[in-house]
């Protein structure tokens, strides 16, 4: 038989998450505080963050402990499998050797739960007994959600209005977990009323259920907020898939020239590239790390380096990060977990030095990618999880093309489960490619008056 998964034991699940920032050559610059322009100080952010996170947020230490109660919880479904896709090899015809990393077998069908768990369990120490939050596809509002109920915390979810209405199964989903799901903008906060009152038919995004949560969570002494990517201590909560991953490439005897993983805010992509991209900055390797984000919401491939708020309202601290603009509200393409119009300060800071690459994907090629992986290796992909999958096509196509066949890792971050009715648009020939302009993208640019990182 064909080794196609490589496991690894319960007991291999990794005992410290790796954080990238010891060894950066250039650190992430701090947050600014959005009144004053000045870096900001780790207090500033206690209103919002337990301690402990906020202590992980600034580290700059190498390793950091997992709690063992986290660990234990994590032994629900990880260690996740690592494939040697052969059936999609078969069906590219390629002589690439791709291997996929799935994180789809988690409770919440996602890599989401990684820091869904810790995230909680960190507020759980402090006494906190609620958590508020923004959900855009449902993935992060069901990781919290389960998190939260494991352990004893209320749960509040501001779901993105389109969302709300599209994927009522995903709010079902995080309301069996036991969370209150909120269509945003609601009128339960100034930021959704002030938003509904220049838009009754606002169908919400991201940068606005931000908002919403954030002044809830502002607003009361036992109630923290907790955001499922982008800062530094999510990135580095994921660094569990990558550990893992390299233990397994080694089982396998093998190691990845290029690593891909989808791009949303940055956390499925730190945790499978980070562990590999140590390797680059500390002993010299050259292992691609490439980061797939929808042509429609560039911020990699054409936004700037600029500092930007992390949500549209603008109450976050400014994030130096490659954004387009956090007005920005991207075409409401299928792939709602990677419609986010900034990317993470230590993602942000290795692109511009170029320690980390991005490509941006049509949603057709996308969907065509996930159909020929579904149709070979038997797993649906969730819509943000095919850009993984469109890279490596394109990936292996090249190097075929060049007569040097490589070794690549995908992220497969998520099953498309709750999903079908994108996959129903794909088959029913209504999905529709949004291609910036130039033009479009020039002024999107030009609206950002922002300071440029320096
Ligand atoms: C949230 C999500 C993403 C994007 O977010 P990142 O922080 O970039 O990982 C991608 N895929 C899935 C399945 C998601 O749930």
């Amino acid at each position: 038989m064909k080794e196609r998964k490589i496991t690894l034991s319960e007991d291999e699940i990794p005992e410290r998450w790796y954080n990238i920032v010891a060894d950066m050559p250039n650190k992430p610059r701090l947050p600014l505080h959005p009144g004053t322009k000045e870096p900001i100080s780790p207090d500033m952010l206690a209103p919002l963050f337990p301690e402990a996170l906020i202590q992980q947020e600034v580290s700059t230490d190498r390793w950091i402990d997992i709690p063992d109660e986290v660990r234990d919880l994590f032994s629900l479904w990880r260690p996740t499998p690592v494939y040697r896709a052969y059936e999609f090899e078969k069906a590219l015809g390629t002589s690439c050797r791709i291997y996929y990393k799935y994180e789809g077998i988690s409770p919440a069908g996602s890599h989401k739960p990684n820091t869904a768990i810790p995230q909680a369990w960190y507020n759980k120490q402090e006494g906190i007994r609620r958590v508020t939050t923004e959900t855009g596809a449902g993935q992060w509002g069901s990781a919290l959600s389960f998190a939260c109920r494991h352990f004893g915390i209320d749960c509040e979810v501001y779901m993105v209005k389109i969302s709300y209405l599209q994927k009522p199964y995903r709010k079902l989903l995080m309301n069996t977990w036991g969370a209150k799901v909120i269509a945003s903008p609601s009128t339960e906060t100034e930021a959704g009323r002030s938003i509904l009152a220049q838009d009754p038919n606002s169908p919400g995004s991201l940068g606005i259920a931000i908002s919403e949560a954030v002044e809830q969570a502002a607003k009361r002494d036992d109630t923290k907020y907790a955001l499922g990517s982008v800062l530094n201590h999510v990135l580095m909560h994921q660094t569990i898939i990558g550990l893992e991953a390299e233990r397994q490439m080694e089982k396998a005897g093998d190691v990845p020239d290029i690593v891909i993983a989808p791009f949303g805010g940055g956390s499925n992509f730190a945790g499978l590239a980070f562990p590999f991209l140590r390797h680059n900055l500390t002993e010299g390797k050259k292992i691609r790390c490439i980061a797939a984000e929808p042509a429609s919401c560039p911020k990699l491939t054409r936004g700037v380096f600029r500092y930007d708020f992390g949500d549209s309202v603008g109450m976050t601290p400014l994030i130096p990060m490659y954004t387009l603009g956090h007005n920005f509200v991207p075409d409401p393409i299928h792939a709602g977990g990677l419609r986010y119009h900034g990317a993470g300060a230590v993602v942000s800071q290795l692109l511009h030095n170029q320690l980390i690459e991005a490509q941006a994907l049509p949603q057709t090629e996308c969907f065509q990618a996930g159909v020929i992986f579904a149709s070979s290796e038997g797993i649906l992909p969730a819509p943000e999880a095919t850009h993984g999958i469109g890279v490596a096509i394109r990936e292996a196509r090249e190097a075929d093309f060049a007569g040097t066949p490589k070794t690549i890792l995908f992220n497969l971050c998520g099953h498309g489960h709750f999903d079908m009715a994108a996959y129903q648009s794909y088959f029913d020939g209504q999905i529709v490619d949004h291609e910036l302009s130039a033009e479009e993208v020039q002024t999107l640019i030009d609206q950002i008056n922002m300071p440029e990182v320096v």
